[in-house]
């Protein structure tokens, strides 16, 4: 069995007349293969969304929450609303294509499709997930970085899709470059008004006391799918959680800090700016159990 796993979608559209009967839904192919036009809007412009939904033996963790967001973003982007149908059974199709492992993902992609035509493209890739456990144990380097929108933009300029997982993510990588040059491992993000944001693929966690808090939605943030689930663990531990407007020199005082994510799960944040912090050792080895053996 390989430890990669492709299905193309059938012009993933909903209101594709085409889709059915008799067209099929997907296909498993070879992920080795070639399939996508040098004229996909997806790749010459970026102008598509995606999921990245993380697999634990077999199973898709919070696969009913990647899957609504992966519809919010093609609405935000005026694409074809997906039919959650077809991606759902190929998903599990491509999962079952892999490898038995512990850990393992997929990737949900949706394109505008090829330029002059209005069909989008669609694929689900699955692959066997790397090693996390350094990130997950002893912790990340972090920087805060300035995103350069105020902390209302998604409610001001809509247009600018703050909120959508588009494919437009080459500052998402960017960032990680030059967290890099300043010798850290990842970023957060804060708003040209200074208000603590997002990390470039992950939500930031914190903890005062027995409070698990995040900054709000709304602010041109990606609402996570493993925020959702940890905010489930912590109600389950008797912890509050809430949502919080704050900056960086409050989250500076916060008891520990995390960057959460679907793959990554939750990586603690072991030094802030050049200055280490503590790390909270106990919950962080309940979140990542937690995470691990999450079913959908
Ligand atoms: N914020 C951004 C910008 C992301 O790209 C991601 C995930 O890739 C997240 C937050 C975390 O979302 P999730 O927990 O659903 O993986």
């Amino acid at each position: 069995m390989p430890t990669t796993a492709l299905a193309l979608l059938n012009r993933p559209s909903a209101q594709a007349p085409e889709h059915k009967p008799g067209g099929f839904a997907f296909k498993l192919v070879d992920p080795a293969g070639q399939y996508l036009s040098v004229l996909d809007l997806g790749v010459t412009r970026g102008d598509g969304i995606f999921e990245t939904i993380s697999v634990g033996d077999g199973a898709p963790q919070a696969l009913e929450p990647h899957l609504r967001r992966f519809a919010r973003s093609a609405a935000a982007l005026g694409m074809p609303e997906p039919d959650l149908d077809a991606w759902r059974t190929a998903i599990l199709a491509v999962i079952s294509e892999l490898d038995p492992a512990p850990e393992a993902w997929v990737k949900t992609v949706m394109t505008r499709g090829i330029e002059g035509d209005s069909r989008p493209s669609g694929w689900a890739y699955a692959s066997v997930s790397g090693d996390f456990t350094a990130a997950r144990t002893e912790g990340i380097r972090v920087v805060t970085l300035d995103r350069g929108y105020r902390h209302d933009v998604e409610r001001t300029s809509p247009w600018l899709l703050t909120g959508a997982k588009t494919l437009s993510y080459a500052v998402n990588r960017s960032v990680l470059r030059e967290a890099a040059r300043r010798n850290a491992d990842d970023v957060i993000f804060v708003s040209s008004d200074g208000y603590v944001l997002e990390g470039p693929t992950s939500t930031v966690l914190y903890r005062r006391g027995d409070r698990l808090l995040t900054p709000g939605t709304g602010l041109g943030i990606l609402e996570g799918t493993t925020q959702g689930s940890l905010f489930e663990l912590a109600a389950r531990r008797g912890m509050r959680t809430g949502f919080e407007l704050l900056t960086p020199a409050e989250l500076e005082t916060a008891d520990a800090i995390w960057l959460v994510s679907s793959v990554r799960h939750a990586a603690p944040i072991r030094e802030l700016d050049g200055t280490p912090r503590p790390v909270d050792a106990e919950l962080t080895t309940a979140m990542n159990d937690h995470l691990a053996n999450r079913v959908s």
